[in-house]
């Protein structure tokens, strides 16, 4: 059987519908997916949703509903957002599962039993949005950092995680490793851990929704303690341990880089101390801005997903969102930089690529078998195909996802420039079969190694292009992707 490939998504809060930072992170990590599978990997995707905690209390009460019906609503849009976007999930999991309920408790009890919980007061702030708790020194003049939202003040008796004591195994982990990636968001993580780590409260009073802890203290877990433990729950723990020893460690959790501190400090700390296997990587990928600005549903700069999916196709979509900003760093959305990508990589070049190919293929396919010799420019087109192969192994492996969507549009223009060179519609006048029959197949070829490279990231226009370009019988069809006026 192939080796393993276990790789997730945070599970996205369900306080609020989808936006496009989710389907970023999703898209980027279904790409990977599909690259592992590729590859030839037994891949498991895992991403799901996080519906514990006191603002989905907050928020499910000011629609005047339950919880439990607040997290069914956004958990189902959220999973028809992943099918809108054709994500290739393995399991979505949800945090209000039984199965869930129990891998938390299991974690908890391996927390306890190290010795590493303890019950201290916390008196300080703390923010629902983020369900985090803030240090004077780290809110940005009295507010949330990451919301700029006032914090509620909190004081209560807690259980309380012995951080501290993982200070410099964490230090070593991400100093000596790839643990974190990429290099600067690994320079935060050090600076934090340098500045020194404070143990941190595990359990919040005042919550209902939420996994009781089983000491009968009358609190909840801290919710990022009961989220993190999902990457354990998902591949089966506590229950299924053959499916557990097969999938754990994971090999990669994607993350948006706001919430790299839950990541890279508490989860390794937490399977330290539970004596569990750390899981090989952390990528932490930028923030999307629109039209220069922050996105902010209350000014109503946002960027809906599902509406550009429906208006261009989930592969346009991807598509921009993989190659448009170099994966790691802060990318901006603008519309005419989107049409502009679309109608110059996907409809006037791959989707040229495949409209010609075809074509051409079915009106002279007299010629397709005709004997002929590969002369310079199949030996340049040849060439170029096999540099594609290493650079998109390459990137893909070191997750420069756009730079693996380069490198086939790259080696598309290649193609584009054979056929302009070759010119077979030429050929077809002056009869020269042998040499129409040489051009038409190298001009499949290239595109069906498109079509395969272009699988991970255009998973829908990959597959038809694949298909029209088959071995046995070439199809022709409209457009791939139709041009839009900007
Ligand atoms: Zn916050």
């Amino acid at each position: 059987m192939e080796s393993p490939y276990y790789l997730t998504t945070p599970i996205y809060y369900a306080n609020d519908v989808p936006h496009i930072g989710h389907a970023y992170t999703t898209i980027a990590a279904d790409a990977i997916a599909r690259y592992q599978r590729l590859n030839g990997r037994d891949v498991f995707l895992l991403t799901g949703t996080d519906e514990h905690g006191v603002n989905i209390e907050r928020v499910a009460a000011s629609q005047g509903v339950s919880a439990r019906e607040h997290v069914d609503r956004i958990a189902r849009q959220f999973d028809a957002l992943w099918s809108r976007l054709d994500i290739s999930y393995d399991r979505f999991i949800r945090t209000t599962e039984s199965a869930h309920h129990r891998a938390v408790l299991a974690l908890w009890q391996r927390l306890q039993a190290s010795g590493d919980l303890y019950r201290a007061t916390y008196a300080g702030a703390y923010c629902a949005r983020c369900e985090a708790y803030y240090q004077p020194d780290e809110l940005d003049r009295g507010l949330c950092p990451v919301h700029a939202l006032a914090c509620d003040t909190v004081a209560e008796q807690n259980w309380f995680f012995r951080l501290s004591r993982y200070q410099d195994a964490l230090e070593r982990l991400v100093r000596d490793t790839d643990f974190v990636r990429p290099t600067s968001r690994r320079n935060e993580v050090l600076a934090v851990i340098r500045d020194g780590l404070r143990d941190f409260s595990v359990s919040r009073r005042q919550v209902r929704w939420g996994v009781p802890v089983p000491e009968g203290t009358d609190e909840v877990i801290y919710v990022w303690v009961d989220a993190l433990a999902n990457y354990l729950t998902g591949v089966g723990y506590p229950d299924d341990s053959a499916t557990f020893e097969r999938y754990w460690p994971a090999d990669l959790h994607l993350v948006g880089k706001e919430i790299i501190r839950f990541h890279c400090l508490y989860w390794p700390a937490l399977l330290l101390s539970a004596g569990l296997p750390l899981p090989r990587q952390v990528f932490a990928h930028g923030w999307l801005t629109k039209d220069g600005k922050k996105i902010s549903k209350t000014t109503g700069n946002t960027i809906d997903p599902s509406a550009l999916a429906a208006e261009f196709g989930s592969d346009a979509v991807r598509y921009y969102l993989l190659r448009a900003t170099p994966f790691g760093q802060d990318g901006d959305y603008t519309r005419a930089g989107f049409l502009r990508l679309y109608n110059a990589e996907l409809a006037n070049a791959f989707g040229n690529l495949v409209q010609r190919a075809t074509v051409l293929a079915h009106r002279h396919a007299g010629a397709l078998s005709a004997e002929g010799a590969a002369c310079g420019p199949e030996l340049e087109l040849c060439a170029e195909a096999e540099k594609l192969d290493s650079r998109v192994t390459a990137a893909f492996e070191t997750l420069a996802l756009h730079e693996a969507v380069a490198a086939v549009g790259e080696f598309v223009t290649a193609a584009n420039r054979y056929l302009q060179v070759t010119a077979p519609w030429q050929l077809a006048g002056t009869g020269d079969a042998r040499r129409l029959g040489v051009v038409l197949r190298h001009t499949l070829q290239a595109a069906r190694l498109a079509a395969r490279w272009y699988a991970p990231i255009i998973p829908r226009a990959a597959a038809e292009a694949s298909r029209r370009l088959g071995v046995t019988r070439v199809e022709v069809g409209p457009p791939l992707f139709p041009r839009y006026s900007c």
